[in-house]
C-alpha cells in the first residue's frame, strides 16, 4: 500500500514536469562471463556489447540530479566493462550513490581497492548457495570457493581505507575545488590528480591521536563503504541452503540478505520457485530466521516479489473484478525509476519492451515527461493497464 501512496502522490505531481527519477538502471554492458541456469540472458541471444561513451556522457548532466544509479540490474556484470573504471570514478565525482549487482567473480584485489577508494556505496552479491555443490552447478563458470575470497579480500581493503577518509575526500570533490569537471576543463588534469592523491594520502596518515579518536568509526561495519549484500534467489533446489547462507553471509562481514522470488521465464526456472505460503511453513526459511536473529544479518523479503497476485490476469478478470473490487497494478516504477540501455533506449522498467526514446537523440528529461511517458503512467495507475504491465511478474495486483 505504501508504493501506492507514494504513486498516487507522485502522479499529482505530474501535472508540472515530473521531477527527475531518484534511481536510474544503466545498462553499461551486456557482456557476462557466466552462464547461469537460472538467467534469461543465458537463453537469449543478447550480443555482447558495451554502452559507448557517447551515450554515457549524455547523462552526465543528469546524474548529480539522482539519488542513486544502479549498474548490472538486469543483465551484464559491469566490471566487464573496458572503462569500468572511469565510468565509476566519474558518477561518484558527480556525487551519486552507486549500486553495483554482481557476481563478484571478477572482484579481485585492483577491482575492490578501486572501488572502496572511490567510495562505492553499495554492492549486492548475487550468491544462491552456501555450499559449492548447487552453486558451482548453477553458476557455470563460477566457483563458490572464489567469490568467498574476493569478498573476504575486499573486507580487507574496507578497513585500511576508513568511512571517514572517504568522506572527507567526497566533500572536497564536491566543494568544486577538486571536481573533475573542473580539472579537465582549465587544468592540467595529471597535475591536480597528484594532487588529489598526495591529499588523500596525508588524509590516509592521520595523526595517531586523531585516527584513536576516530577509531569506534573506523570500525564500525555500518559506517564503512561499500554496505555488502547478498541477493539470494530463492528455489525449491536451494533452499535448504539458506541458514548455512546466513551463516556464512555473517563471517563474511555481509549486512544484510535479500532473498529474491525465482523468475520462471526461461525452461530451466519453470516449476522451481518458491510460493509465499510454500516459505512461510518451510522448516529452512524459520532455521534461517533464528540464525539471522542470533547473528544480526537481517534477512530481507519482500512479500509481493512472491505473490502469485504478480502472475498476470485475464482481460475477463480484469473486467469482472472491475464491477466490484478495482484491480491495479502496485508499481511505482515509472514515477521514482528508468531502466537506460546500451545504445540509449529508455524504457520505464527492465520488463516493458517499449522504447520511451533514445538519449542520443533526445533530452533525457524530454523523454522523461514526454507524452508517450506520462500516458504510460496514467494507465498503469488505472484498471486497464499497459500489456507488459498485464503480464509483468515483477508487480502484484492490488485492490483499490
Ligand atoms: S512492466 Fe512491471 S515493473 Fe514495468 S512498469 Fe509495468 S508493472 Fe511496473
Amino acid at each position: 500500500m505504501t508504493n501506492l501512496f507514494i504513486k498516487y502522490i507522485l502522479l499529482n505531481m505530474s501535472a508540472n514536469p515530473l521531477p527527475l527519477p531518484l534511481t536510474l538502471l544503466l545498462e553499461i554492458t551486456t557482456r557476462c562471463n557466466l552462464k547461469c541456469r537460472h538467467c534469461a540472458r543465458t537463453y537469449s541471444k543478447i550480443a555482447p556489447q558495451d554502452m559507448s561513451s557517447q551515450t554515457f556522457s549524455r547523462l552526465e548532466d543528469i546524474f548529480p540530479l539522482v539519488q542513486t544509479v544502479v549498474l548490472g540490474f538486469d543483465s551484464g556484470e559491469s566490471f566487464l566493462h573496458p572503462y569500468f573504471f572511469e565510468r565509476f570514478r566519474l558518477l561518484k565525482a558527480k556525487g551519486v550513490m552507486v549500486r553495483i549487482i554482481s557476481n563478484a567473480t571478477l572482484l579481485d584485489s585492483e577491482m575492490a581497492k578501486h572501488l572502496v577508494k572511490e567510495g562505492l556505496d553499495s554492492l549486492v552479491i548475487s550468491l544462491e548457495a552456501a555450499t559449492p555443490n548447487f552453486y558451482n552447478d548453477i553458476r557455470e563458470g563460477a566457483a563458490l570457493a572464489t567469490v568467498v575470497k574476493n569478498i573476504r579480500r575486499l573486507n580487507r581493503v574496507k578497513k585500511r581505507y576508513p568511512y571517514l577518509n572517504r568522506v572527507l575526500l567526497m566533500l572536497l570533490k564536491l566543494s568544486g575545488l577538486f571536481s573533475l569537471d573542473r580539472v579537465s576543463k582549465g587544468f592540467n588534469r595529471k597535475l591536480i590528480n597528484l594532487k588529489v592523491n598526495s591529499l588523500v594520502n596525508r588524509l590516509a596518515g592521520l595523526p595517531m591521536q586523531l585516527a584513536m579518536l576516530f577509531l569506534p568509526l573506523r570500525f564500525s561495519k555500518k559506517l564503512t563503504n561499500p554496505v555488502l549484500s547478498i541477493n539470494f534467489t530463492c528455489m525449491k533446489q536451494n533452499i535448504h541452503e539458506l541458514p548455512s547462507l546466513v551463516r556464512l553471509a555473517s563471517h563474511l562481514g555481509v549486512d544484510f540478505i535479500v532473498l529474491s522470488a525465482l523468475t520462471e521465464d526461461n525452461p530451466w526456472s519453470r516449476g522451481r520457485a518458491v510460493a509465499w505460503a510454500t516459505l512461510q511453513t518451510n522448516s529452512y526459511f524459520h532455521a534461517a530466521q533464528k540464525i539471522s536473529a542470533q547473528c544480526g544479518v537481517k534477512l530481507v523479503i519482500q512479500e509481493e516479489n512472491f505473490s502469485l497476485k504478480r502472475y498476470p490476469l485475464t482481460q475477463a478478470h480484469v473486467g469482472l473484478t472491475s464491477l466490484t473490487k478495482r484491480l491495479i497494478k502496485d508499481c511505482p516504477d515509472p514515477w521514482t525509476s528508468t531502466y537506460i540501455r546500451i545504445h540509449g533506449d529508455v524504457h520505464v522498467c527492465c520488463y516493458s519492451p517499449v522504447e520511451m526514446g533514445n538519449i542520443n537523440q533526445q533530452d533525457f528529461r524530454d523523454i522523461w515527461n514526454s507524452p508517450a511517458y506520462n500516458d504510460f503512467r496514467q494507465k498503469l495507475a488505472s484498471p486497464d493497464p499497459p500489456e507488459e504491465c498485464r503480464r509483468c511478474p515483477l508487480r502484484r495486483w492490488i485492490e483499490i
